[in-house]
């Protein structure tokens, strides 16, 4: 398979998106580094990739610091004996009206959304120079990413600050082979939305799931997104049939906003 023998290394592959892309991938033939704050889910996850037939480093870090990440990547170097595919995936969410944002909050969201982000494409791409060869670096986009939406200013300005970043990144490391791209999921069941849902409800008076369930509604597929159809799109991009795309920031969202 095209990316066999590949080493791939997923920040906040502990559960939801990042999980099933790290399976995706090893699905696929390439060995997996597990990155995440949640050294339990880690280990979990770390089992059923082994169980796949493939090998699994983990690394407990947090991702907002540079040399966390620095130290993830020679880890996944170290114990899988190489590195070609980077996918900064950590992020978190915060439901807000902007007139409730406050600087902690905009800085605990920026710290891993945007600089977990910056410091993953900075390690990955110094890594691959110092290699001498090619590879390819994945970041965690959103809908949010491209549209503003209500209550979501803190999140949707660190994910347009990711489509940013990846274009910069795609037009700086070019020339070194490295590609860089971004997939903007839409509305995908993972606990980022129970946490979403939850939050709206304590500031609306919605129902619980009656945010989440008029979010799908505006999806033109008629259903929410699983974390395997984000996965999917990644796969795409980790491997040689997309080594024509680079900066791109690519929507799969079921049909909910369009560019
Ligand atoms: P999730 O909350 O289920 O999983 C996120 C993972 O990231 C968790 O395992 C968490 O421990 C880890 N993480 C958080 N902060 C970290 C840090 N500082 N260092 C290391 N690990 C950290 O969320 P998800 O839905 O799987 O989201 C994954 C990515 O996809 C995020 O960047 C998110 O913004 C993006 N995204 C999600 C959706 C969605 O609908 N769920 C839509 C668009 C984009």
């Amino acid at each position: 398979m095209s990316i066999s023998g590949k080493v791939a290394v997923v920040t906040g592959s502990a559960q939801g998106i990042g999980l099933a892309i790290a399976k995706r991938l090893a699905r696929e033939g390439a060995d997996i580094a597990l990155v995440d704050v949640k050294e339990d889910k880690l280990k979990q996850a770390a089992r059923e990739i082994e169980a796949m037939g493939r090998r699994v480093a983990i690394y407990v870090t947090d991702v907002s610091k540079p040399e966390n990440i620095r130290n993830a990547i020679n880890h996944a170097e170290e114990q899988l004996g190489g590195f070609d595919i980077m996918i900064n995936n950590a992020g978190i969410a915060q439901v807000d009206p902007i007139e409730n944002i406050t600087p902690e909050a905009v800085d605990k969201i920026f710290d891993v959304n945007v600089k977990g982000v910056l410091w993953g494409i900075q390690a990955a791409a110094i890594k691959f120079k110092q290699r001498k060869q090619s590879g390819k670096i994945i970041n965690a986009c959103s809908i949010a990413g491209h549209n503003g939406f209500a209550m979501l200013g803190a999140y949707c300005a660190s994910k347009f600050a990711v489509r940013g970043l990846t274009q910069t990144a795609a037009k700086e490391y070019a020339a070194d082979g490295i590609t860089v791209n971004a997939y903007c999921p839409g509305v995908v069941g993972t606990d980022m939305w129970v946490e979403i849902d939850t939050r709206f409800s304590e500031l609306t008076g919605a129902k619980k799931g009656e945010t989440f369930a008029a979010f799908v509604d505006s999806i033109a597929l008629g259903r929410s997104q699983t974390a395997e159809d984000v996965a999917a799109l990644v796969s795409y991009l980790s491997g040689p049939d997309s080594d024509y795309i680079t900066g791109q920031s690519i929507i799969n969202d079921g049909g909910m906003i369009y560019r």
